[in-house]
């Protein structure tokens, strides 16, 4: 569902989604990340190795398996798998020859974070319609 208000948007993985990859950066006008949900078919690798200026990648497995290479280590993930990257780490990452390898990628300037959860959640007294 594709909606959005003043101070919200919501939109569809699957009607972003071009060759596997739905960027959210753009479609939900994000000001602090940018997040992709990715999907590399059995046996295909990202085209190339690649690291970052600033931003920190953190890889979330949600199916299949594949391999990372890392800094020149290399080793097997699946589903459950998180993976913390730092920005001038050189990294590939490629399906497994039998599985395909979906995952969400979120970027963030490394160092960036200053508060999260409790420390910058803010209790309100208003109440959503399911709050008998
Ligand atoms: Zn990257």
């Amino acid at each position: 569902m594709k909606r959005s208000g003043e101070n919200y948007q919501v939109d569809r993985i699957q009607e972003l989604e071009t060759k596997g990859r739905a960027v959210l950066h753009d479609a939900l006008g994000l000001t602090g990340s940018e997040i992709s949900i990715n999907e590399l078919p059995a046996g295909v690798s990202v085209p190339f190795m690649h690291a970052h200026k600033r931003n920190e990648e953190v890889y979330i497995v949600l199916k299949g398996s594949g391999r990372f290479h890392i800094d020149g280590d290399e080793f097997e993930v699946s589903e459950g798998d998180v993976i913390r990257i730092d920005p001038s780490a050189e990294r590939c990452i490629i399906a497994s020859a039998d599985s395909s390898l979906r995952f969400i990628c979120v970027q963030t300037e490394a160092n960036s974070l200053v508060q999260f959860t409790a420390e910058d959640g803010v209790l309100l007294e208003s109440k959503p319609s399911w709050f008998a």
